[in-house]
């Protein structure tokens, strides 16, 4: 380890040699900077010492530890033209690292602050001069992950962001400025992923296992909304959640769920603990399900007019299953939405059909509970969700209240023979991949509404820093803007919560562009 200044250019100061702190130092190993890592815990700096050794030794960059010099006070600071202070989050806390900061480094040193959910205006204000203090919010692994996002508080000038754009350009990332906003873009627009899925699995539309397979199978999630909480650790998740909570005065979109500070209560954390919403011990691996080959015995289908089922058709006719005529029909299908006159549709559907075959009816904008009312057969009525069968594996499912065994199977036999995975629910709201990216969307739109920023740079952090298929602004045009407002006027009028109101911006792209324009 080097304890001289270098002449290449920024030296960083890490102070917190954690989890992000030992990251943020490999990162800047790799890109060739000098460092000079701080940690009270000589136990964890030696540990943070390992972890750099380790993974320099793989890349063949055991030389970059000479650009390491690791310390316990913050007295090594003095040197440094930029510090990230990687410290546990707690306000008084920061605010303290950043006053102690300010005494032992230069006037112009930039200092940053890697809080994932605490205000950057707030730990800045510990400085004399706040216009040097900025969030630079780093992802775990922090060395692997591309995005970076650099929060600009109240008081920050031009040239500290500049700098610091600048110092994650070197490091390899990609920065993305933000404004300081509780949850900054990623953790602000992921709640839904979590708080929905949560709410989901409290109603009883499915179990956890089941709403994971749905949000990657058939939205294309990498993970599961549970895989997901159970890696990042439920009470890890619980704190994030609480904190938006708090920090916009008791916004609903973001109210922790029960069920999670249940686990917590347990002390079921997840992988860390060894049980979560999944179990860990040795042997016991969620499996993946098998998925059906698509076969060529599908009858002909009825299939009604509408745009709430894309790329159905296509899905039908590469199975050869024709559409067919009323009489000759082995199942109908309503494609068409609530703002597509659907009950008039469904009910036109259920007269001409012969009574013995299944009636799907897709189900993102309506309950089997509410169109059974309108038909004179319920016992064959399937809900299905349209909108993301097609691009996916899955086939998700509900009953209404009358639905019997035979039309359920019948529905699995035709979803099996389409190569999808039936997979159940019990009759949710906005069903699961709906719901949930409509709430994703929605979440966007707030952030866009709120000048969080513009619409590029909010599409770019979720793809990078949550691994997101899609970017939600992108997503959201895709499936059309209208049909996502459809969805949440659906769910407040079935909860009654402002929970589910759609963000205004929302409403001003389908004012604007309506239905026929994919609402962009
Ligand atoms: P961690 O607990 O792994 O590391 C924090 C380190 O700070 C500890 O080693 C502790 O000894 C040290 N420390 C405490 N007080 C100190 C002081 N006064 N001076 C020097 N060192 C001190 O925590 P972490 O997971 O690395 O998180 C650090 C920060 O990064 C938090 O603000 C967290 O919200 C944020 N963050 C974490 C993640 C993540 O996935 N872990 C992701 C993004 C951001």
């Amino acid at each position: 380890m080097s304890t001289d200044s270098s002449e290449s250019g920024t030296r960083l100061g890490i102070v917190g040699a954690g989890t992000m702190g030992s990251g943020i130092a490999l990162a800047a190993l790799y890109a060739h900077l000098p460092v000079v890592m701080v940690d009270v815990s000589d136990a964890v700096l030696d540990r943070g010492l390992s972890y750099l050794r380790h993974h320099l030794e793989r890349k063949g960059q055991l030389e970059a530890l000479g650009d390491l010099r690791a310390a316990s006070t913050l007295d090594a600071m003095s040197t440094c033209d930029m510090v990230i202070e990687a410290v546990p989050e707690d306000l008084e806390l920061k605010r303290r690292v950043f006053g102690d900061l300010q005494a032992k480094c230069r006037a112009d040193c930039v200092m940053a602050t890697n809080t994932s959910t605490l205000s950057v205006t707030a730990i800045g204000a510990a400085l004399d001069e706040p216009r040097r203090a900025v969030g630079m919010h780093f992802f775990n692994p922090a060395a692997v992950m591309p995005l970076v996002e650099i929060i600009r508080a109240g008081q920050t000038s031009d040239s500290t962001i500049d700098r610091t754009v600048d110092l994650a350009r070197r490091l390899g990332k990609s920065p993305v400025v933000v404004a300081d906003s509780p949850g900054f873009i990623v953790n602000r627009i992921a709640r839904p992923f979590y708080g929905e899925a949560l709410k989901l699995l409290g109603e009883g539309a499915a179990d956890a296992q089941t709403l994971d397979w749905i949000l990657e199978h058939g939205a294309g999630f990498r993970m599961g909304p549970f895989r997901l909480m159970d890696l990042i650790g439920i009470d890890v998740n619980l704190a994030a959640m609480a904190s938006m909570y708090e920090q916009t005065f008791g916004e609903p979109r973001y109210r922790p769920h029960p069920i999670q500070q249940q686990k917590v209560l347990q002390g079921s954390l997840g992988r860390k603990t060894g049980s979560g919403f999944y179990e860990y011990r040795e042997g016991l691996q969620a499996e993946a399900p098998p998925f059906p080959e698509a076969s060529r015995a599908v009858g002909p289908i009825f299939l009604s007019k509408g745009s709430w089922t894309p790329g159905l058709e296509d899905l039908l006719q590469a199975v050869g299953a024709m559409t067919g005529s009323a009489q000759t029909a082995q199942a109908g299908w309503v494609a068409a939405g609530r703002q597509e006159a659907s009950i008039e549709v469904l009910r036109e559907m259920d007269r001409d059909l012969p009574a013995t075959i299944p009636l799907f009816c897709q189900a993102a904008d309506v309950t089997m509970h509410e169109a059974s009312q309108w038909v004179g057969h319920p016992d064959r009525l399937v809900g299905v969700d349209g909108l993301f069968l097609a691009s996916g594996q899955v086939a998700v499912l509900t009953k209404g209240p009358h639905t019997t065994p035979e039309a359920s199977h019948k529905a699995e036999e035709l979803m099996r023979a389409l190569g999808k995975l039936p997979l159940w629910v019990d009759d949710p709201p906005g069903m699961v991949s709906p719901r949930i990216v409509a709430m994703l969307v929605n979440e966007a739109a707030f952030a866009l509404g709120e000048s969080v920023a513009p619409e590029a740079t909010l599409d770019e952090a979720m793809e990078l820093g949550a691994n997101y298929p899609h970017g939600p602004i992108t997503w959201g045009r895709a499936l059309g803007f209208h049909r996502i407002l459809t969805v949440l006027e659906h769910l407040q009028r079935e909860f009654g919560e402002d929970r589910y109101r759609p963000a205004p911006w929302l409403r001003r792209q389908v004012r604007t562009h309506g239905s026929q324009a994919k609402g962009g």
